[in-house]
Order: C-alpha cells, then sequence, then structure tokens
C-alpha cells in the first residue's frame, strides 16, 4: 500500500499498479510553486505533461539587500507547471495502470505486504519508524503582478531567515509570490518581504502555508517493510526547498526495489545516487547561511561569475558548478575570502 496520492505517491502507483490510500477527498492542491528544471521534467515527465506547463522559465536574478545578480540562458531552463493539474494527471496515469486509489481513507497504522510513505513532510508513516525531522515554514500568495515570465526572482533578507523568498512569474501577470524560514511566523515574514520588495500585501490574495522538511542523511528511509519516499523521506533540496524531482527519481529506484522484493536496494540505491548532491545542497546553504549576502551577491557580480552559473548552473545537480566556481575564484582575488567557507561549510 502506498500512502499518499500527491505527485509521489501517484508517480509510484503508475509504476507499481499498487493499492493507495489518500486522506483528502480527492486532489487538494498542495501550497507549491511547481517549478522544475526541463532536464528534470524532460526525464520525468515529458512530452503527455506539455499542456500542463503554464510558464518557461530561462533565468534567476538573484538579490539581497541592494544587491543584484541575474544568471540566463538563451534556452528555457524550467517550467512552472500547473500543480493541481500534474496531481490530477499522475493520478489518472496510475489508476488507468491498474492502480487503486482509495480518496478519505487515511492511514492510521494499518500494516500490508509494504507500506510506502508518500505522506509529505509531516509523514506518520516515517513517525511510525521512528524518524525525526526539522522543518523549514514556507507561505505563499498567488497574486496579480506584472513581472517578465522568462525570469524567477529570489530574493534574501531577514525575513527569509534559513531559506529564501521567491516570485516565480506564472503568467505576465501572475506570480507566486512565496518564502521559506527556519522559525518564527512565516505570515509575518511575508507581509514583511512584501513591503521589503515594494509589493502592497493584499488580503484577497489566495495564501498558504506548508513545511517543507529538512534533509537529514542519518535518518532512515527504510525498515522492515516499510519504505518512505519523496517529502516523507526529506528527498529535499536545502538550497529552495524543491523536491519534485528528487521524490520522483526516488520513486522510480523504489519501484524497481519493490519489484524485487527487496527494500534494501531502494536505500543504497536512492543514496547511490542522489544522497551526495542532497548533501551537496545542505553544504551550500550552510554557506549562505553563514555568509553576508549583499557582500557576496556584489562580489560574484563583480567578478563576472554570473557568466560560469548561467553556463554550467544546474537547478538540482550543483557540484559541477561548484566546481566550476571555485576555480573561478581562484583568479579573483575579491573571492578569496570565501574559500575556506567554502571548503568548510
Ligand atoms: C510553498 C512551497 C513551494 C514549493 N515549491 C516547489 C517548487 O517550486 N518546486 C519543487 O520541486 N518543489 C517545491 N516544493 C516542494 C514540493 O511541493 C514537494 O517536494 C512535493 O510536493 C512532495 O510531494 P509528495 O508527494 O512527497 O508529498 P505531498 O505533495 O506533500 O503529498 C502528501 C500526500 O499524502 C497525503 N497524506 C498525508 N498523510 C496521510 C495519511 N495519514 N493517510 C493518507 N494520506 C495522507 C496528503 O493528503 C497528500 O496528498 C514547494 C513546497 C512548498 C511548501
Amino acid at each position: 500500500m502506498i500512502v499518499g496520492a500527491s505527485v509521489v505517491g501517484s508517480y509510484l502507483a503508475s509504476l507499481t499498479g499498487m493499492d493507495v490510500w489518500e486522506r483528502n477527498n480527492g486532489q487538494k492542491e498542495k501550497p507549491c510553486s511547481t517549478l522544475i528544471s526541463k532536464r528534470g521534467y524532460d526525464d520525468l515527465l515529458g512530452r503527455g505533461y506539455d499542456d500542463l506547463i503554464a510558464n518557461k522559465v530561462k533565468g534567476a536574478v538573484i538579490h539581497a539587500g541592494k544587491e543584484e545578480l541575474a544568471v540566463e540562458r538563451k534556452e528555457n531552463v524550467a517550467f512552472v507547471i500547473s500543480r493541481l493539474g500534474l496531481q490530477r494527471r499522475l493520478a489518472e496515469v496510475a489508476e488507468s495502470r491498474g492502480a487503486s486509489i482509495s480518496y478519505g481513507r487515511a492511514w492510521k497504522g494499518e500494516q500490508d505486504e509494504f507500506v510506502v510513505g508518500a505522506d509529505g513532510a509531516a509523514s506518520g508513516v516515517a513517525r511510525s519508524i521512528g524518524v525525526k525531522r526539522d522543518y523549514f515554514y514556507a507561505f505563499q500568495a498567488h497574486a496579480s503582478m506584472k513581472q517578465d515570465p522568462s525570469f524567477v526572482h529570489l530574493y534574501f533578507g531577514d525575513y527569509s531567515r534559513g531559506l529564501f523568498a521567491w516570485s516565480i512569474p506564472h503568467s505576465e501577470n501572475e506570480v507566486e509570490l512565496g518564502l521559506g524560514v527556519n522559525g518564527g511566523n512565516a505570515g509575518d515574514c511575508f507581509r514583511l518581504f512584501c513591503s521589503s520588495i515594494g509589493v502592497r500585501f493584499d488580503e484577497t490574495w489566495k495564501r498558504q502555508a506548508a513545511l517543507i522538511p529538512v534533509f537529514d542523511a542519518s535518518q532512515p528511509t527504510v525498515r522492515g517493510n516499510v519504505a518512505l519516499v519523496g517529502d516523507a523521506a526529506a528527498q529535499v533540496k536545502a538550497t529552495t526547498g524543491g523536491g519534485i524531482v528528487f521524490g520522483l527519481r526516488c520513486a522510480r529506484i523504489l519501484a524497481d526495489a519493490i519489484r524485487k522484493n527487496d527494500l534494501g536496494s531502494y536505500e543504497r540505491g536512492w543514496r547511490n545516487l542522489h544522497e551526495r548532491d542532497l548533501r551537496m545542497h545542505g553544504r551550500v546553504r550552510r554557506f549562505i547561511d553563514a555568509a553576508d549576502m549583499p557582500r557576496l551577491v556584489g562580489d560574484l557580480r563583480n567578478a563576472e561569475i554570473g557568466k560560469t552559473i548561467s553556463l554550467k548552473g544546474d537547478m538540482d545537480h550543483p557540484r559541477s558548478l561548484l566546481a566550476s566556481v571555485a576555480l573561478k575564484s581562484l583568479v579573483a582575488p575579491r573571492l578569496w575570502k570565501y574559500l575556506p567557507q567554502m571548503m568548510f561549510a
């Protein structure tokens, strides 16, 4: 049995035909900007989902204090997908391949040959096997606002301690404004964020709060006949809180393990393929947390690192980018002071 019929649970059901229990009475949209890398989209979803693409993105503008750094590619690098549309489509595909989804059915410890927790950040299945989690607290609002649809904007400031704030365009006139923090009241931080970037907070905006789990490699994802996947396993990037691409990739590995009747191969398999990247996101996170961000963004812009990021940047796999930035830093004296912090973060 799979617990949870959101993106990861439904995707896994489409690969295995397993039955799914979903506590909501139907597909309920999860608060999420649903920005995913083009590479992840092509690899995991592909053509059958093109009608769900709301917007295509070529780059990002990073803001910290008064400093800005723009990174851009000629081609599209990421897509904004309709969240509810994606949940519904994945559930339909699962059902068309023989999986049965029972809506309005909450898991409360029931057993089966395999129990897969795809039940999100506050996973009850994870708690049942003794997993402990830390969280970011996220808040987002769908706002009518003009913004160049080719760029997402990322903001670092006191309003988003521990993560960052964002403005992700869904079209020329609509954006998802949001942020994550590692403590305090995310709603209050959101109002502060809006006033800091000169946007008038509007009480009529559709607003949502949610948890983002913090990846912790020490926590198990398999115990006995129980496995965790997606946000339930915290397979989430610590830099951005994004978890769709890693969650779906890990679901593929879990599907293989279930077919082989060997859940241990799932724990080994996803860690072999993805744990280093997830740890690297954690390292970048710690580096950002310790940095004076306005100064760092200014220094990176002046050292023309934006070009390196544009060429080598990969939203999901930061290792090759970091190696290139480190190399470039060696010939940019203003960046030398960051090298020890980068190495020991
Ligand atoms: C504000 C915000 C913005 C985000 N933006 C992005 C983004 O732009 N890109 C990106 O890649 N990721 C983003 N994420 C992360 C992304 O939303 C998650 O990584 C992804 O949704 C994880 O999917 P999941 O299926 O594992 O869990 P969820 O989508 O959380 O689904 C869990 C499901 O389990 C069900 N469930 C829970 N408990 C039970 C139970 N006891 N019995 C039965 N069913 C149960 C729930 O009802 C739900 O349907 C964002 C997250 C937040 C909070």
